[in-house]
């Protein structure tokens, strides 16, 4: 039997140190929101929707698409100049802006981890890059995108003001599984229970 992939021991607290120092270069609190958007213009990292990528072609979308019957979410293409090496990100616009918002931060998290793609030609121009990253790397990723968004902190401070899920939703600009799943992983509501 194969062991099911774990996360790295102390990952889900390094990923809360990370939430912080980034907010803090960007001079923002602990518990304050923190923008997709506006972390990978801090990062240097190119963010765009399929319809600005030249060349992309419909069938190209195609291979683009996830089989979750939502469609695709987002898929980050390394690039790489005489200057610099850097990231594109290429995300689906059609998704609610809490869901680009979980997108773009899972794809910034993969880059974060310095998880290395390898692109296989798909023979219609655009290499797929989708689903290559070992399951191990997908919990690292999902674990740290989720943690940028909705840091402990700002858990903390949502209920100790007494939000219900809908404000938390609104204020970070989640869904309403982010915040279950959140509240679930992080053991906040239990911590706030002992210290009543
Ligand atoms: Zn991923």
């Amino acid at each position: 039997m194969v062991a099911k992939p774990k996360l790295p021991y102390r990952f889900a607290a390094d990923a809360e140190r990370k939430a912080e120092s980034l907010r803090q270069e960007l001079g923002l609190e602990p518990h304050e929101p923190l923008c997709a958007f506006r972390l990978c213009e801090h990062l240097n990292i190119k963010v765009v929707v399929a319809e600005q990528v030249e060349g992309l072609s419909p069938d190209s979308l195609l291979v683009l698409d996830h089989p979750s019957g939502k469609g695709w979410s987002a898929v980050t293409i390394p690039f790489h100049s005489a200057e610099q090496s850097s990231h594109l990100i290429i995300h689906n616009r059609a998704h609610s802006s809490a869901r680009q918002q979980s997108n773009v931060m899972h794809e910034v998290a993969h880059i974060l981890r310095r998880h290395e793609l390898s692109a296989i030609d798909t023979g219609n121009g655009l290499p797929d890059y989708m689903r290559l990253y070992p399951e191990e790397q997908e919990m690292e990723a999902d674990c740290l995108g989720w943690t940028l968004l909705l840091p402990r902190p700002a858990l903390l401070m949502a209920l100790g003001k007494g939000w219900d899920r809908g404000a938390i939703m609104q204020h970070y600009n989640v869904s309403a599984e982010m915040v279950r799943l959140r509240l679930n992983r992080t053991g906040v509501l239990r911590q706030l229970s002992y210290r009543r």
